[in-house]
């Protein structure tokens, strides 16, 4: 408890009081931060392995949230996402307590690879953990009992795999409404509907009772500023829908879409194996029957070049970018939008288009 019983209740929490932020071994009070270094494992050498968590715990009452990135060591962005959430901003007047999870996967994260070394565990399937199991179930129990299971929500953040890169987009399960509500406060213009896979972070917490969002952004190895920017821009207005930051507004996004299972969507996957031109990109308008890409061999020769069309109009949220591929392979992540959505998406780039002279959609909301 806070020491603080003659300061006047200023808001709608009146008569609660902000507590402690407890953890293994830790505490840490109302009005007070603590940047940690947490141990989940050990080394072979038998060194600990700690993961950097940043508390900041408000003087007022109010949701506990976590951000968290790097569940694949290899995905850049969301940890400078994270960091300047927990280290540039001014939470002097925070209602709640934030906790922030930079770097989960330090294994990856010191490899630059997507998986814990270990047998190659996906820590993003190994929620919500289990002592006495495998290294990355123990490791995920150690992050979830201490640092998700205190929280009322949370935000993970990943990039596309290697050699892809996506457009900044959230998957929530829209069916569960707090999930949604979450969803929506983050105003990304793409939300993907369903529960995620079995063992991940947001689907695990979900189901503990602690709404959790995935924001895909960009692509693994990289920090790319523009991305970086709007999910600030997100991660603030669900800070402000939650009452966090009482003085700032919810953002909206111009346009949103919600893609569910009513949805035309595709993988549209390589046919022949070959060098990738690639014709469009990440979060560009293509329509029915428009060239997307082409294949060729090393000679490039006519007769041998395989054009890849857009089966219909649609959003690519997803791309590759290391341009080459084998049959079967991955080439864009192909969205179907309903009329209205693409008209607003229209309005919008032809908006931007005079505005800026640039095409592209993935810069930050003005
Ligand atoms: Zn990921």
């Amino acid at each position: 408890m806070s020491d603080d019983f003659d300061e006047p209740p200023d808001d709608g929490t009146s008569g609660r009081m902000a507590e402690a932020f407890t953890y293994n071994g830790g505490r840490v009070d109302p009005g007070e931060s603590a940047n940690i270094r947490y141990g989940i494992s050990e080394t072979y050498l038998g060194d600990p392995v700690r993961i950097p968590v940043t508390v900041i715990n408000g003087e007022h009452p109010g949701p506990t949230v976590f951000l968290s990135a790097a569940a694949h060591g290899d995905e850049l962005n969301g940890i400078e996402v994270v960091r300047e959430v927990a280290h540039d901003w001014d939470h002097s007047d925070l209602h709640g307590t934030l906790i922030c999870l930079p770097v989960m996967n330090v294994h990856g994260f010191l490899a630059q690879e997507r998986y814990l070394p270990i047998y190659d565990r996906d820590l993003n399937r190994s929620f919500p953990g289990r002592e006495g199991s495998t290294s990355a179930r123990r490791m995920a129990h150690q992050i979830f009992t201490n640092f998700i299971e205190p929280c009322d929500l949370g935000i993970d953040f990943h990039t596309s795999t290697r050699g892809r890169t996506n457009m900044l987009h959230v998957r929530a399960n829209m069916e569960n409404p707090k999930t949604a509500r979450v969803a929506k406060a983050f105003s990304s213009n793409v939300i993907i509907a369903g529960e995620g896979p079995s063992g991940t972070l947001r689907r695990e917490a979900t189901v503990a009772d602690i709404p959790t969002i995935t924001v895909e952004m960009g692509e693994a190895h990289r920090f790319q500023r523009n991305l970086i920017d709007r999910a600030l821009t997100g991660v603030a207005s669900v800070l402000a829908e939650f009452g966090l930051h009482p003085e700032s507004s919810v953002h909206w996004p111009g346009w949103r879409t919600i893609i569910d299972d009513d949805n035309e969507k595709t993988w549209i996957r390589a046919d022949a194996g070959g060098i990738v031109d690639m014709k469009r990109g990440r979060s560009e308008l293509v329509k029915e029957d428009e060239v997307i890409c082409a294949i060729t061999n090393p000679f490039k020769e006519e007769e041998d070049i395989v054009t890849v069309e857009a089966p219909f109009t649609g959003l690519i949220v997803g791309v590759l970018e290391n341009p080459v591929v084998y049959p079967g392979n991955p080439l864009c992540h192909l969205v179907g939008l309903s009329p209205d959505t693409l008209t607003a998406l229209e309005r919008e780039r032809t908006a931007d288009h005079s505005q800026s002279g640039l095409q592209t959609g993935d810069r930050p909301p003005r």
